[in-house]
């Protein structure tokens, strides 16, 4: 069991219980303030393959993927304003049903990518013949065998459901090229709308916590953190990866989108 009180971003023993929600606890570091809740995945073992896909699963995927390709065509625009796909390796770690990879493959690029859940595997390999891995990036295949071979890494809202971000960054920079680009999106902590919610929170003294009771989930493979800009901008730096770019496309400000590019020792 995870000791909370340790900040899974800055490490030290200095995060205390800020905000009690019905199913959850938010907390807070001292050191660095950086906000996250105590729940984290185990991953159940695998079943056969091809088990998990039914009818009524396959139809609610499809049900999404509309949206979800409409927000993945949005990330092949802000990387086409920096690198061609043509010919490039790409990693993408949280592809969900692949929709990423497939996307990257259609503009000409070489696309691998890892997702844990088999039941989205199933469905990529279905729908576009894509084999996902299931390994996560910390994992020996990916840190020994894969070390800085890809041109570009990218993490599509999946910073934000991982046990440990910190170590997903660092084990991702690992696998990215000397000079390589690293592409990101996660929700904002300094979005307008998680200031209100901890207002209101305050001010309610718990019952009334908006946002902050939907951003975060215990549920498996749900929200656990929330970066704000500095803290992101901040760990990146730490791992040798500088940010050479963001988008502003999320006006509302509700999201950190960025691109970096790993350091040339
Ligand atoms: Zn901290």
């Amino acid at each position: 069991m995870y000791d909370f009180s340790r900040c899974k971003l800055c490490g030290e023993q200095a995060a205390v219980p800020k905000y009690s929600l019905p199913q959850m606890t938010v907390y807070a570091c001292g050191n660095c303030d950086f906000h996250s809740i105590d729940a984290l995945d185990d991953f159940p073992p695998e079943q056969p393959e091809g088990t998990l896909l039914t009818e009524k699963s396959r139809k609610f995927i499809e049900s999404k993927l509309p949206q979800n390709r409409k927000r993945m065509k949005k990330n092949l625009r802000f990387i086409r304003a920096h690198l061609s796909p043509t010919g490039r390796h790409c990693l993408d770690i949280g592809s969900g049903v692949g929709l990423f990879p497939a996307l990257w493959q259609k503009a000409g690029g070489v696309a691998q990518g890892i997702e844990p859940q088999q039941i989205f595997r199933e469905f990529a390999q279905e729908n576009f013949q894509l084999r996902l891995r299931r390994e996560l990036i910390e994992d020996p295949c990916w840190q020994i065998d894969c070390a800085e071979i890809f041109d570009l890494v990218t993490i599509w809202d999946t910073l934000e459901h991982v046990n440990f971000p910190a170590e997903t960054l660092k084990a991702a920079c690992r696998v990215i090229k000397p000079g390589g680009h690293l592409f990101l999106d996660t929700p904002s902590r300094d979005a307008f709308s998680y200031r209100v919610s901890e207002w209101s929170y305050r001010l309610s003294r718990g019952s009334k916590p908006l946002l902050l009771n939907r951003l975060y989930s215990p549920k498996p493979y749900r929200h656990k953190q929330i970066f704000t800009q500095l803290q992101l901008t901040a760990l990146l730096g730490k791992i040798g990866l500088s940010v050479v770019g963001r988008s502003d496309y999320h006006r509302s400000g509700t999201k950190l989108v960025v691109v970096c590019q790993k350091n040339v020792r």
